[in-house]
């Protein structure tokens, strides 16, 4: 990728972002927190945390069920949290969009509810050599359960996907393909188009793991074509414990549901029971409200700035800030793909990156450190754990530069 070392102007639209996200005025150690840690969890704006609050003091009942006015109340705002979702995913029906606890949640809802059932022995699940192990693990678990063969596209040392392979492993026998959209270790930006279609081509089921691109760049799920797209809320600045599914509409019809209970039944005896249809039937008990009310909240908040603008700023950010780590002595970034958004990982000749994230904690400046939970990734780089910088759209070029300068000081300090 292009590295530049001209800081990009802040546009106008995002100069007022910081002051509306109150917790980027604290302190830390003493310093002005520099918030570097996007990728694990996205800071709130003060709208969202309104909602929240508005909603526990003022709309808070169970919704769905009653028929008085403040379950009416949350119910509509539940509901139009959904909508928001669908409209901002281009979905063609809102029943199409679940909400569930995150990424995880979701993952595990396809692979319990829409795969299990489908899948034999012998028969494979296709995935990448990046993937955070929320699209690792419950394939793997998966295929334990069934006898399915999990199989994995490898990556080029410049942690680019080897496309060519990757398509020449979609054959008679793949069931599905799950690809991370972006790579939360490295920020590889994966040619999900060309699998998808592949994919499809063949009458394969895709899933892409939205995680770190929903909130940097716009996304359309018809023209992506995929059938499931997973994210979570807490990364693209709603409440922690929710996120979502979306589910192509006629797959969903046909999916057993992921738990039992109430909500999402038609009706019960003791003889058996029927389901209501989705988004319903993959919703049992009562859901995390108020967070799906906040997720509309962060939506409405990402599109005031405009998707467009959030991802030309944050392209040109990600290319200084590459440029600066690249001509900061002692400083090795992991991987170099063609195509970068949102994260940059590195390592440091003499400090371990536990001790570089400590030393930079002390100058305010908050980054993840360890195998970002891809320990196959950190293998194929013959590393254990790297140092992570990721950036959202209210870092800018000196939170870049406060980075660099603290790791001159680790450079000092470990020599
Ligand atoms: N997928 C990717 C690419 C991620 O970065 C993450 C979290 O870091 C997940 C899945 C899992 O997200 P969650 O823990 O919110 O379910």
């Amino acid at each position: 990728m292009i590295e530049n070392l001209t800081p990009p102007a802040t546009p106008d639209v995002l100069k007022q972002a910081r002051v509306d996200f109150p917790i980027l005025s604290r302190t830390v150690n003493g310093k002005p927190l520099i918030y570097l840690d996007n990728a694990a969890s996205t800071q709130k704006p003060q709208s969202v945390i309104d909602a929240v609050s508005r909603y526990y003091s003022h709309e808070n009942a169970n919704i769905h069920r009653g028929v008085h006015l403040l379950s009416t109340e949350a119910t509509a705002a539940y509901e139009s949290a959904r909508q928001k979702l669908a409209r901002y995913l281009n979905a063609s029906d809102e029943s199409e969009i679940i909400f569930t606890r995150g990424a995880t949640e979701s993952i595990n809802l396809v692979a319990h509810s829409f795969l299990e059932p489908i899948i034999n022995a012998g028969e494979e699940i296709l995935i990448s050599h990046m993937e955070h192990h929320a699209n690792i693990v419950p394939w793997q678990l998966l295929a334990k359960r069934t006898g399915a063969r999990l199989r994995v596209a490898p990556i080029d040392d410049h942690g680019n996907l080897e496309l060519d392979t990757c398509l020449s492993m979609i054959g008679p026998k793949t069931k599905l393909v799950g690809i991370v959209h972006v790579s939360n270790s490295i920020g590889t930006v994966n040619p999900i188009e060309s699998i998808v279609t592949a994919a499809r081509e063949r009458g394969i089921a895709t899933l892409i793991d939205c995680a770190q691109s929903i909130q940097h760049m716009p996304l359309d799920v018809q023209s992506m074509g995929c059938d499931f797209v997973v994210f979570s809320g807490h990364k693209m600045f709603a409440p922690t414990g929710i996120g979502g599914l979306y589910g192509r509409k006629s797959l969903l019809g046909k999916m057993r549901p992921y738990q039992g209970g109430g909500d999402m039944i038609s009706r019960v005896s003791f003889d058996g029971t029927t389901f209501k249809e989705p988004p319903s039937r993959f919703e049992a008990g009562t859901p995390h409200i108020a967070g799906a009310i906040g997720l509309g909240f962060a939506l409405d908040y990402i599109e005031s700035i405009g998707r467009e603008t959030i991802h030309n700023y944050e392209s040109q950010l990600i290319e200084y800030a590459v440029g600066r780590l690249k001509n900061c002595q002692g400083v090795e970034i992991i991987g170099n793909p063609e195509h970068r958004s949102g994260a940059i990982s590195f390592t440091m000749e003499n400090a371990h990156p536990h001790d570089i994230g400590t030393i930079l904690d002390t100058e305010g400046v908050a980054i993840r450190t360890g195998h970002h939970c891809c320990e196959p990734l950190m293998t194929r780089f013959g590393i254990s754990a790297t140092a992570r910088a990721s950036i959202a759209f209210y870092n800018n070029s000196d939170d870049i530069d406060v980075l660099v300068d603290s790791l001159t000081k680790v450079r000092t300090l470990f020599g």
